[in-house]
């Protein structure tokens, strides 16, 4: 038996534990860089910053907003790649370059008036293991900074930029019973 049966193995483990959690949640705030991408950075000369998204995490976040669930983008970098493709998605909130996530986190959960145990967070590196006395459910992805998949709630099991947060979508719509009609009849509306 390999790596990948164990990652399987664990994140559905930590998948059915979060289950009461997942039910209640609210509010999914996201990373960006290393969970939505894959972490790289490709700088052109002129400066400009281009950046790889998931097709798949773009469904898998149109599922959760037809859901009900409100998903933000929290971010330290700062790129018009991230604006343009959270717009592009329709993420109503988008707080980049942002020092410090945990601060901003609890101001994003009085504004939108969401409790602790509501909401869940979603990262990949030692700044988002800051975050953790801030939010109900910590969660990271497969290659993650060694302490985060440590001290995290839940270890997905796939790598930033390769379907992680698609992966989380879908457990979320199945704690909530939304995914079987999905799963069934499909989806008819943009994917991208
Ligand atoms: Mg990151």
């Amino acid at each position: 038996m390999g790596v990948g049966f164990h990652r399987r193995w664990r994140h559905h483990r930590a998948a059915r534990r979060c289950r009461p959690q997942l039910r209640r949640l609210r509010l999914l705030v996201l990373d960006v860089d290393g969970v939505l991408t894959d972490g790289g950075l490709w700088t052109t000369e002129s400066g400009e910053v281009i950046k790889r998204f998931d097709v798949r995490d773009g469904l898998g976040i149109r599922l959760l907003q037809k859901a009900g669930l409100e998903v933000a983008w929290l971010s330290g970098g700062k790129s018009g790649a991230t604006e343009q493709r959270a717009r592009y998605l329709g993420i109503a909130h988008v707080l980049t370059g942002v020092r410090d996530k945990p601060a901003a986190l609890v101001a994003l959960l009085a504004e939108l008036g969401v409790g602790r145990e509501e909401s869940a967070f979603v990262g990949d590196d030692l700044n988002d293991l800051a975050v953790k006395p801030a939010i109900g459910l910590l969660i990271c992805t497969a290659d993650a900074a060694a302490p985060l998949r440590r001290q995290a709630d839940w270890v997905l099991d796939r790598n930033g930029g390769d379907g992680a947060v698609r992966r989380l979508a879908e457990e979320l719509l199945k704690a909530r019973g939304d995914w079987a009609e999905l799963a069934a009849r499909g989806w008819r509306d943009r994917n991208d």
